[in-house]
């Protein structure tokens, strides 16, 4: 069979579903809601405060703070666990750049540690090689909908000090030992943006149990205004960071929707698990030790050339395109960022830097696939294999 980068028919000519699922009635009628109200931003409207309120329950903490995006709500978490300028952060060398630069927008030097190169989540090992007298805090990313070893990392925290913050931006929904991500350190941070399980094409939440950091991002992403304070006191400097009501309008409906969409891709995990169990040279990625659930944002594939004709990730990553299964190469390890450089120093990450050369994703609208376009992608990559192994 010629491969389909070679003028071969490809595997599958029919689609993947659409990531963001097709909007609901729901949706529909919240969004004119918001817009008939003239209540469209969150200082007037009451549909941001919902939500906030809503998705902190869900995931079982007692405040939540709605902001623009991801990004600043890992900023946001940062400083309102009380990092500053000339702080130092730890955060994994394999996981969206946003982990690092939100450290770098609150002032602090982000320090790469290594991840274990099973899981490619952070190392807590690695973690205790770097704390040292500026540390302030840890971020746990929960990689790919996994939540990150909080009980090693989180000792390493008490022991020396420090805050942890989780960036759980791909893990809505996901549990450790039972609890929900973003119950797993002082403040964990959530994203809304396009990709993400829950989306609004952008949008981010800090959570946590702390009264003080909550009033304190509440604080800072509101302007410097208190929480009960008057309107135009702002006892310290803030930004208006906040969420619109458009965005929790899209948002809110999909609370209920998550727990389905997570058993779909727990479904299509399994169904891939077994397939590729017989299939050399292409590996699922465990999740941590203690996951009871991931959100499944990702699934991680090592890719092992040996078994694919010594073909370097990047052929194997075109190919599959080509044959109608669009894999991911995902992320470049941050220790070879170049913009990262003058900020965290040179890094040793050689397991990061591994999974960049070895690493590849099958994203989550993939995972939502029904079991036939499944196959396709067990087919493609047998398919691959041979020609690539055929020379
Ligand atoms: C998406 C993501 C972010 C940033 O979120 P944005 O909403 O895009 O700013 C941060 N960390 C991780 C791990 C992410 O996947």
């Amino acid at each position: 069979m010629t491969l389909a980068l070679d003028g071969g028919t490809p595997v599958r000519t029919t689609g993947w579903p659409a990531w963001p699922p097709p909007a609901t009635d729901e949706q529909r009628k919240l969004l004119l809601e918001v817009l008939d109200s003239g209540d469209w931003g969150a200082t007037s409207g009451t549909k941001v405060a919902a939500f906030a309120d809503a998705f902190a329950a869900s995931v079982g903490a007692r405040h939540g703070v709605c902001v623009v995006n991801g990004t600043v709500a890992l900023f946001l978490g940062l400083r309102a666990l009380g990092v500053v300028p000339g702080d130092e952060v730890i955060v994994p060398a394999y996981t969206f750049v946003a982990s690092a630069t939100a450290v770098v927008l609150a002032g602090a030097r982000p320090v790469l540690a290594d991840v274990t190169p099973d899981t490619l989540h952070l190392d807590p090992a690695s973690v205790e090689r770097l704390i040292g007298p500026r540390t302030k805090a840890v971020m746990p990313v929960h990689l790919a909908g996994a939540p990150a070893d909080t009980d090693a990392l989180g000792a390493l925290c008490r022991a020396h000090g420090l805050a942890s913050l989780e960036d759980a931006a791909q893990a809505h929904g996901a549990t450790r030992h039972g609890r929900p991500a973003g119950t797993l350190g002082d403040a964990a941070c959530f994203s809304f943006q396009s990709s993400k399980a829950m989306t609004a094409g952008e949008g981010g939440v800090i959570v946590t149990d702390d009264d003080a950091v909550y009033e304190r991002a509440w604080s800072l992403h509101n302007v410097g205004r208190r929480l009960s304070g008057a309107w135009y006191e702002h006892p310290e400097v803030g930004w208006n960071l906040r969420m619109t009501e458009f965005q929790a309008a899209v948002l809110l409906p999909q609370l209920d929707r998550l727990d389905g969409q997570i058993a779909a891709r727990e479904r299509a995990v399994a169904f891939l698990a077994a397939g590729l169990a017989d299939c050399d040279g292409l590996d699922l990625l465990p999740a941590p030790e203690g996951t009871t659930r991931s959100s499944h944002h990702l699934a991680l594939l090592r890719y092992d050339p040996a078994a694919f004709g010594g073909r370097p990730k990047a052929d194997f990553v075109a190919a599959m395109t080509a044959e109608g299964v669009p894999l991911d190469a995902g992320y470049r390890a941050l220790s070879r960022e170049a913009a990262l450089r003058p900020h965290a120093g040179p890094a040793s990450c050689p397991a990061a830097e591994a999974a960049e050369d070895s690493v590849v994703w099958v994203r989550q609208h993939l995972l939502m696939a029904d079991e036939d376009a499944l196959s396709d992608i067990l087919a493609a990559a047998a398919k691959v294999r041979r020609a690539f192994r055929a020379g």
